[in-house]
């Protein structure tokens, strides 16, 4: 058992496992307002590494409809109702007075662990593993007037009546693992490189332990096998040794394929005690500590997992506290209204597959200003630079999409 601090919940906590940081750390922003569930990043993901006999119901990555899509089946709802029954006093999150931070004041899936186990968790039957897509498109209940049911005064931000939305999930490769500290046969470590966190397919013995633990369902059986199986965090491409990549680091496979742009994914490096190294220049280290546009998703279980998410606006914000916690707020208002250097680092969404290590902005015209639900905003044509490992340029784009007219001798060109 370590008393580790979790950044997330802005207070130590228990982990029932030895305290271990790696120096770098695999990191993913998701922005879930430009997913358009087309499961591109599914198939990237399957057709890379779950193709075989005994794979059939694994989808290391998959993309649920929320509020009632989910995969195993009501995963969420149904450890929350563990964690609740956990903390009869509600799961709380008060705002420290002299630091000003939020401060979970629940207890964690370690915390509330039964006695003679590592963690709070539940191992999902069969059947609910049958139905990786039940409930795609499936809105909240409305009621409209008049017989067919045609709704009156249109909907407006911030909350729509009727919602819902796509949520993208792999394994988070969490910083204080579940299925970690619930292997009995310790076959599950965390890379000291980048935080991948990997089964040994040698030492595991099927116990299930970890499907049992990770609160986000991660970890899969392999009826063939006989042995678990979890996303890998495609560690090879990582360590830029896909032949595309020509040696320099690229993300994964369900980053790369990822048609709606929503995706980007990197490295951060980290202190020994877990805590992230300042490096502002970092895309992923600016959204995530800086701009506070992307949040951790169900930071309350403890886990710290290690990807985040640019929450929908138009969703309910009790429904999304509960999900991403009490940043919720601030994240939308600085998603809707960005500032000028926020703008331009979300241009650097999908334009390569290469690791973004650093970028640069160079200052441009403005174009316009207005204003955004009573907030002023001003967009200026910045470019921005972005380097990889070796400091290499890998790409320059500006926040101003070009518009090409083509020559009147070319205009039927294909
Ligand atoms: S998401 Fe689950 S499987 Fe992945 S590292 Fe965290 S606890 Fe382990
Ligand atoms: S590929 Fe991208 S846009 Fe398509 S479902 Fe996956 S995350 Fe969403």
């Amino acid at each position: 058992m370590a008393e580790v601090y979790n950044w997330q919940l802005g207070r130590g906590m228990d982990y029932p496992y030895e305290e271990r940081h790696p120096e770098k750390q695999f990191v993913a922003v998701f922005n879930i307002n430009r997913c358009i569930a087309c499961q591109t990043c599914s198939m990237a993901c399957k057709s890379t590494w779950t193709f075989s006999k005994g794979q059939e119901y694994m989808w290391w990555n998959n993309v649920e409809s929320k509020p009632y899509g989910g995969y195993p089946r009501n995963w969420d709802a149904k450890i929350l109702e563990l964690q609740d029954q956990a903390n009869p006093e509600g799961q709380v999150w008060e705002k420290d007075p002299f630091t000003e931070e939020d401060v979970f004041g629940g207890k964690t899936i370690f915390e509330a662990a039964p006695s003679g186990e590592q963690v709070l968790g539940y191992l999902p039957e069969q059947k609910e593993w049958r139905t990786p897509n039940l409930y795609e498109d499936t809105s909240t209940k409305f009621k409209a007037k008049g017989k067919i049911g045609l709704a009156d005064g249109g909907v407006s931000l911030p909350e729509h009546k009727a919602w819902f939305f796509y949520l993208q999930r792999i394994c988070n490769h969490c910083t204080y693992p579940a299925c970690v500290a619930a292997c009995p046969r310790k076959a599950i470590y965390k890379r000291p490189e980048d935080g991948i966190v990997l089964i040994d397919q040698k030492r595991c013995r099927g116990y299930r332990k970890c499907m049992e633990a990770c609160p986000y369902k991660k970890p899969m059986y392999n009826t063939q096998t006989r042995v678990s199986e979890k996303c890998v965090g495609c560690y090879p491409r990582i360590e830029g040794k896909d032949p595309a990549s020509h040696g320099r680091p690229m993300e994964a496979r369900c980053m790369g394929a990822c048609v709606g742009q929503i995706r980007l994914q990197g490295l951060v490096d980290i202190n020994k005690d877990g805590t992230w190294k300042e490096d502002p220049s970092n895309p992923l280290y600016y959204m995530i500590k800086e701009a506070g546009v992307a949040l951790p998703l169900y930071p309350q279980f403890g886990t710290e997992p290690n990807v985040y998410y640019i929450p929908p606006r138009w969703v309910p914000r009790d429904y999304l506290r509960q999900m991403f916690g009490p940043g919720v707020d601030t994240a939308i208002e600085n998603y809707m209204t960005p500032s000028r250097e926020l703008l331009s680092v979300l241009q650097l969404f999908r334009r390569s597959q290469e690791i973004i290590f650093r970028y640069e902005i160079v200052k441009g015209e403005k174009v316009f200003d207005t204003k955004i639900h009573g907030k002023a905003f001003a967009m200026y044509n910045d470019t921005i630079i972005a380097y990889g490992k070796d400091d290499n340029e890998i790409f320059r784009t500006q926040v101003e999409e070009p518009i090409y007219v083509r020559t009147s001798e070319r205009s039927n060109a294909i």
